[in-house]
């Protein structure tokens, strides 16, 4: 580990917050972090480490406490993987094609070279393929899986070929993995000390406005990033907010993701039928990629009708593709029934 780290990180001192310093939930009398002593429930700083949700996400995840780091969206877990590991304009990492942009973004932000390896034509990732851009600058791999925009798991034996071969630090991004029905990787954190799996609270927990986002690693990578982040990094509402759903509302979670997954399936044999619709591909995630006739006048159409989609049309693969989030029945009815009204498409 020490060799993956930057020195800079590796010789950091952290900023020691008065929270983190005393953390006594017993004190009655708290003079020690300038708060104004007047109002309620929101004046006092916020438990740096989210001792209690952690805790909380331990059971509904199957993962040990120690092993968990929240941030402000899992977009805070990919800045701190760059910060913590990859020395600008001299380490690179490596990740699929397509795949979320924003691993792509915080490589631009952090200067640190981004390589990409194509996905094949089922849209899978080749481990050799990818194994084989790697070099010793190679800090870091990405894998989505299920991927975005394309919707499909990655091949398991592929991803575990990649985490068991390459020697640096493997973040599997698993945003989706509610929607699959493979095992999530986030179960086998034990027997790979250098894989990250990044989940999230935005698409199946149904909490995007709050803004949560988790990382499970080995309890020293989690040391990593709790050192590097803001002191402060989740506030008291989305702690709040995500211990309400976890505790009571984890059982409307699960219908819900049921009656999305059964509306994919009739959403995708639906649009596949369309007159516009030249291919559906196979999804294990909340939305599906299909190829049209023409994505951007299809794309323009749908938005004066006040249906918004993801146009993938410019990204590598996805010539023609839009991405295509399962909404309720009444949305997806709304998308079907202005696309069966577009002639000359
Ligand atoms: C939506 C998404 C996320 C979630 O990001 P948050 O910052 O937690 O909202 C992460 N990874 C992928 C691949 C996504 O599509």
């Amino acid at each position: 580990m020490r060799q993956l780290v930057r020195n800079n990180i590796l010789a950091l001192k952290p900023y020691s917050s008065a929270r983190s310093e005393y953390n006594g939930k017993q004190a009655t009398v708290c003079l020690d972090a300038n708060e104004n002593p007047y109002g309620v429930l929101i004046n006092r700083y916020p438990d740096p480490l989210q001792t209690d949700l952690k805790h909380m996400i331990a059971t509904a995840k199957q993962v040990s406490p120690e092993c968990i780091f929240l941030g402000n969206g899992s977009d805070e877990a990919i800045d701190l993987v760059y910060r913590i590991f990859c020395e600008p304009r001299m380490d690179n990492v490596v990740a699929i094609d397509p795949t979320y942009g924003m691993y792509e973004v915080c490589a631009d932000i952090n200067d640190v070279e981004y390589r990409k390896v194509s996905l094949d034509r089922q849209f899978q990732l080749d481990a050799d393929r990818l194994l084989a851009a790697c070099d010793d600058k190679t800090k870091v791999v990405f894998i989505c899986t299920p991927n975005n925009p394309t919707g499909n798991d990655m091949n398991r034996e592929a991803v575990l070929k990649v985490i068991n071969t390459f020697d640096g630090i493997v973040v599997v991004d698993e945003a989706y993995s509610d929607f699959s029905q493979l095992r999530p990787l986030r179960l086998e954190l034990n027997d790979h000390p250098h894989m990250i799996v990044l989940n999230t609270f935005s698409k199946a927990y149904g909490c995007a406005a709050i803004r949560l986002g988790m990382a499970f690693a080995a309890p020293p990578i989690v040391d990593l990033f709790n050192k590097v982040k803001y002191p402060y990094n989740v506030n008291l509402l989305t702690q709040q907010r995500a211990a309400d759903l976890l505790q009571n509302e984890m059982l409307k979670v699960h219908q819900r993701i049921n009656m999305i997954l059964e509306e994919r399936t009739t959403m995708m044999k639906a649009f596949a039928m369309l007159p516009v619709c030249k291919e559906v591909y196979p999804s294990d995630a909340n939305f599906f990629l299909a190829k049209v006739t023409d994505a951007n006048k299809i794309y323009n159409y749908l938005v004066d009708k006040g249906i918004i989609v993801r146009n993938r049309t410019n990204v590598h693969m996805c010539g023609n593709c839009l991405r295509i989030t399962i909404g309720t029945k009444e949305e997806n009815a709304r998308l079907l029934g202005a696309l069966r009204i577009l002639t000359n498409p």
